[in-house]
């Protein structure tokens, strides 16, 4: 079967065709192509995502980019079997035009949509390069959570442990704008910490003594603002810096997967860990010195990408809405405030 995969949640216009047989989950399945646009450089100057202009842009880029990757694979949209597009969570007007363009193609050729929640999609795409057996225990950070899960099936996850306010990518990215170098501001920490001293500054590593697998990043951010004001540009190796900061983060990711594994009762589960903030080497290190058995996404199939809403879909094949079901679809679930994290959690 050939899935389609859409994804538009926040800032990156992403396709893909997968092939792939979903009564076998052990097929490794054949991308037959993936296109990609980044908005990176057009929100470079707003320093951050601004849902209304996203998605603008997500319109500007659907038609070429999907042409594209149907002229790549050598395919038409009639040998597609199934239409897998982000519904949640994400920002609700860049949603919304994935899903307007899936229920398009939908409405054109008769086609069922598979309804993928972005946040198992992260996680998921493990099984796009290596097959990890169920159950697992997750490490899903991205730009908007930061999350520990226990995974039995690809549609079952429970919650371990949650952040209380930043996202890990959320600190990245504010913590990169506090010390000027641009959005966003994983990669350039990831790499001018490669050059710096991790112990040369103290930032605090949150929660230790919470008992649970609780994460939080706010502090950390505040600690890193008091320390640029109480030392001028200049004074201070940014390298020094940037090391410092982001080796409290990652401690604080590896240290509580410890406690994660508390909760989930089984210290010997296969570890995957995704989302954009597994792009990190600091973190893919030091995982996996700390923790046997641990799986990271491929950096490319780590930040948004079509490829892993389709693999998802490809693994969830029959839970699909049919046609003409399927053009009912909304955005829905998304993660708006804190209250509604910790419900979420404690369901
Ligand atoms: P969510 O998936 O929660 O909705 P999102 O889709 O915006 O959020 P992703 O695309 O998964 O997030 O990841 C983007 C985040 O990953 C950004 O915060 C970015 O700074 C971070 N990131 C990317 N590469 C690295 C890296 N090498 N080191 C640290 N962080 C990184
Ligand atoms: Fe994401």
């Amino acid at each position: 079967k050939i899935i389609l995969g859409i994804e538009t949640s926040c800032d990156d216009t992403s396709f893909a065709l997968l092939k792939g047989n979903p009564d076998d989950l052990s097929e490794k399945p054949t991308l037959l192509a993936h296109q990609s646009f980044s908005q990176e450089l057009m929100l470079q100057k707003w320093g951050g995502v601004v849902p209304e202009i996203a998605a603008r842009n997500h319109l500007e880029k659907i038609t070429p980019l999907l042409d594209s990757c149907f002229k790549t694979a050598g395919v038409k949209i009639t040998d597609v079997s199934l239409i897998a597009v982000t519904t949640h969570p994400g920002l609700l007007g860049p949603l919304l035009t994935g899903i307007n363009c899936a229920k398009t193609l939908a409405l054109l050729h008769n086609l069922p949509i598979a309804s993928v929640n972005h946040l198992y999609a992260h996680l998921e795409a493990i099984h796009l390069t290596e097959s990890v057996p169920y159950p697992y225990l997750g490490l899903l950070v991205s730009g908007g959570h930061s999350l520990y899960l226990k995974v039995t099936s690809p549609t079952s996850f429970e919650i371990l442990g949650n952040t209380i306010d930043d996202a890990a990518g959320e600190a990245f990215d504010k913590g990169g704008k506090l010390l000027g170098l641009g959005y966003p501001a994983g990669k350039i920490i990831d790499d001018l910490a490669v050059n710096g001293d991790p112990k040369k500054y103290t930032f605090p590593i949150s929660m230790l003594d919470s008992g649970d697998a609780t994460l939080s990043f706010s502090g950390v951010k505040t600690s890193l603002r008091n320390f640029i004001e109480a030392n001028p540009e200049g004074s201070f190796k940014m390298e020094d810096v940037c090391a410092s900061y982001q080796y409290a983060i990652v401690e604080a990711l590896s240290r509580k997967l410890k406690k994660a594994q508390d909760i989930a009762g089984a210290h010997d589960l296969p570890i995957v860990v995704g989302g954009g903030v597994a792009c990190n080497s600091s973190l893919r290190t030091t995982l996996k010195n700390n923790y046997k058995n641990v799986h990271v996404v491929a950096p490319r199939f780590c930040t948004d990408n079509g490829a892993m809403i389709a693999n998802y879909a490809l693994r969830t094949y029959h839970d699909a809405i049919s046609f003409p079901e399927c053009l009912g679809l909304d955005a829905r679930g998304q993660f708006v405030s804190k209250k509604e994290k910790l419900e979420h959690q404690r369901k």
